[in-house]
């Protein structure tokens, strides 16, 4: 067999051939360790960090030493939200039902601390309005508030510019998993959160390399100890390859955000060819007015969606929910959406890239048309 078309790339993406040429010299070339202050090789590999860390810095008009380097966005989220309330008294905290479970777990965990949290309901499109954050603030009492700017597996995209103004406001800090919208939307266009997240991984970087940006005057309370790493934050050997890796891709961002108008043709393109194949048996799921353009969420209504992927072995697309083994887990996302357990099974994420092609898109229609067409007629 071909091997599979993919289209899972919200999932993950291959690392850009731009950025592993970048990379490649710090394997073994300069592979010196960027705290030994003493020596040409930990010079070298300190440099090198620090360029990267500017290039990123740059991205968000921020200043060098407010980024911090970490494994990814689970390590980025879990330090921004615990490594701040970490020595606070127990207070209120917001966050919504519809975050990455990276963000979900962390606020399970403060309530096991005595904090007490909101979880936002979204609304019926999967977005969470600025009305919805305003009412849930318990002046005085709220310390932090943590949205995603765009949703994994729909798509939607939060207003996270008012809101941080509001948070500003309210002098409550605003922490953002940034991670699906960094290099699929243009994020300067207001105020900043205090804390974002984002991972390498996303944006054609290898896996285990991430980042948080930190506005100036916080101070996050390390998880993990040890030498004292990035000011203290996060110890830990740098992870140079990968570092300078991440600061590539921030340079390439340019490039992937430039081929989005082509994807939101080829999204509007796969939905308008599905829901009218199928009249009446699909549901698109999110805001297809507010969103970024990669990604695509429809739920077969009623279909038997066991054997569902099994069926598909040509094309590489998800659910969008954590899966183990045995067992298909519903989204929590399109749960709270208000889907019925079988219809959030029943639901398709494909995603795409400035690497999809047109010759992609094509087989893609074409192949979901058959298959989805033998799940109807089955
Ligand atoms: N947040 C969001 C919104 C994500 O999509 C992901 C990756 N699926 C993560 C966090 C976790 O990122 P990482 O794999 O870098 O830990």
């Amino acid at each position: 067999m071909d091997s599979p078309r993919y289209f899972d790339y919200a999932s993950t993406t291959p690392v850009d051939p731009v950025v592993l040429e970048s990379m490649m010299p710090y394997f073994s070339e300069v592979f010196g360790n960027a705290g030994s202050g003493q020596h040409y090789f930990g010079w070298q590999a300190h440099d090198a960090v620090e360029q990267a860390r500017k290039q990123i810095a740059t991205y968000f008009n921020a200043h060098s030493s407010q980024v911090l380097f970490t494994s990814g966005a689970t390590e980025s989220n879990n330090l921004a939200i615990i490594g701040f309330l970490a020595k606070l008294t127990p207070a209120h905290v917001i966050t919504s039902s519809i975050e990455h479970k990276a963000v979900l777990e962390v606020f399970k965990h403060l309530e096991t601390l005595g904090w007490e949290v909101t979880y936002l309901k979204p609304t019926a499109q999967g977005e969470i309005s600025l009305d919805i954050v305003r009412e849930a603030i318990l002046p005085g009492q709220t310390k932090l508030i943590s949205l995603m700017w765009v949703n994994n597996e729909l798509g939607t995209i939060n207003p996270i510019h008012p809101i941080a103004d509001l948070c500003v406001k309210h002098g409550i800090v605003f922490h953002t998993d940034a991670t699906q919208a960094i290099g699929k939307l243009a994020i300067h266009q207001g105020s900043l959160p205090d804390l974002i997240s984002f991972s390498g991984h996303k944006i054609y970087s290898p896996k285990g390399i991430g980042g948080l940006i930190i506005k100036k005057g916080i101070q996050l309370h390390a998880q993990l100890l040890g030498g004292g790493q990035e000011r203290n934050m996060r110890s830990g050997t740098l992870a140079v390859q990968q570092i300078v890796a991440l600061g590539t891709s921030f340079l390439r961002l340019p490039v992937y955000l430039a081929q989005m108008d082509r994807l939101k043709i080829f999204q509007k393109s796969i939905e308008h060819r599905l829901t009218t194949h199928f009249l009446g048996k699909l549901q698109l799921n999110g805001n297809t007015l507010n969103r970024v353009p990669h990604i695509i969420n429809i739920t077969l209504m009623d279909v038997d969606w066991e054997n569902m992927f099994r069926v598909m072995p040509k094309i590489a697309i998800s659910n969008g929910s954590a899966c183990n083994a045995r067992k298909q887990l519903a989204s929590h996302v399109l749960m709270a959406l208000g889907h019925r357990e079988a219809n959030a099974l029943s639901t398709l994420r494909i995603s795409l890239s400035h690497l999809t092609t047109e010759a992609d898109i094509n087989f893609l229609e074409e192949y979901l048309i058959e298959k989805i067409g033998l799940m109807y007629s089955a």
